[in-house]
């Protein structure tokens, strides 16, 4: 259940920017002034859930903030945004609140991670989040040792596209441009795979599985399920055809094994968008559409991402 941390270790520090305004008035410099001293604008911070699982994403709300707020979290920055608030809710004041979101990596190691959210000219405020561990499960599977073994032109070739898609992943576009609940990409049967590992041959790949998997029959619409830009298309080795979006502030989204793509990149989607049909590309045992949700780096499970994003 979600709950409202509350911040005892709260934190507040004066910023450059104020200090700079007692420089200017001859105060004497940078001297810091204890916290209680200190206007409490950024007071309160709330978390959620708490506890964390790995591979799931949080949220951060703040009683006051602005689009210039910038947290961290496992070393990835938190992008602020504002929502307009559930007026519907009995005791809640109209007006907006300001969240951000942030992804705990399908392979962090559970444990209390600090939380920090800077507000330029207002403050400094932190939390504690814990994350902990759940189990996705590993797959065993045997296969002749030749199969397993990529050819010396196969490697060059996944060792090139993975350049390609790491450049994208890095994409950070300031500006959040998808709002409301995602859509699901594809009505189908979710195989809950996402987080799994496999073991070939005995040799347990750290790469987690890094999306949900739709059983769906090759040519099934794929839609967009946020409004997005698209970044980079291909036909990978692993991945087969596949779209890559950016929905702004680090969020990017993938579909992979498509046996056909309709847009190119550069292209702005809007929710709902036919982008791809579904298919068997790349290397795959069936058809299926693999969609994989990265929020600044971090791989989290896109199905209780999109019943976050339905409570914005
Ligand atoms: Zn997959």
């Amino acid at each position: 259940m979600p709950q409202k941390l509350s911040l005892n270790n709260f934190n507040l520090i004066l910023t450059l920017a104020l200090g700079g305004f007692f420089w200017a008035l001859g105060l004497g410099g940078f001297e810091p002034l204890a916290a209680q001293e200190l206007p409490a604008k950024v007071d309160s911070l709330k978390v959620l859930p708490q506890p964390l699982d790995r591979g799931t994403v949080g949220l951060v709300e703040l009683a006051e903030g602005s689009a210039d707020c910038l947290g961290d979290f496992d070393n990835r920055p938190i992008f602020f945004f504002s929502v307009k608030k559930d007026t519907k809710k009995p005791g809640s004041a109209a007006g907006i609140r300001w969240v951000g979101l942030f992804g705990a990596d399908i392979m962090l190691k559970p444990g209390t991670y600090p939380l920090k959210v800077t507000c330029p000219g207002v403050g400094e405020a932190r939390a504690q989040v814990v994350v902990r561990d759940k189990s996705y499960g590993v797959r065993v599977i045997k296969v002749p040792q030749a199969q397993v073994r990529l050819s010396e032109e196969n490697q060059r070739r996944a060792a090139q596209e993975k350049v390609l898609v790491d450049q994208a992943l890095a994409t950070r576009s300031p500006e959040r441009l998808w709002s409301g609940a995602f859509l699901e990409p594809v009505n189908g049967q979710v195989n809950s795979s996402f987080g799994r590992q496999t073991k070939l041959n005995g040799v347990l790949n750290p790469r987690p599985h890094a999306g949900a998997d739709f059983l769906v029959p090759t040519g099934t619409p794929v839609k967009a399920p946020a409004r997005g830009r698209v970044i980079l298309t291909g036909d990978h080795f692993f991945s087969g055809k596949a779209v890559y979006l950016d929905h702004g502030q680090g969020l990017i989204s993938m579909y992979f094994h498509l046996s056909e793509i309709d847009v190119q990149d550069g292209d702005m989607v809007d929710k709902g968008q036919v982008i791809a049909k579904s298919g068997q590309s790349g290397r795959v045992t069936g058809a299926h559409l693999h969609y994989g949700v990265y929020l600044n780096g971090a791989r989290i499970d896109p199905m209780p991402f999109r019943k976050m994003t339905s409570r914005l």
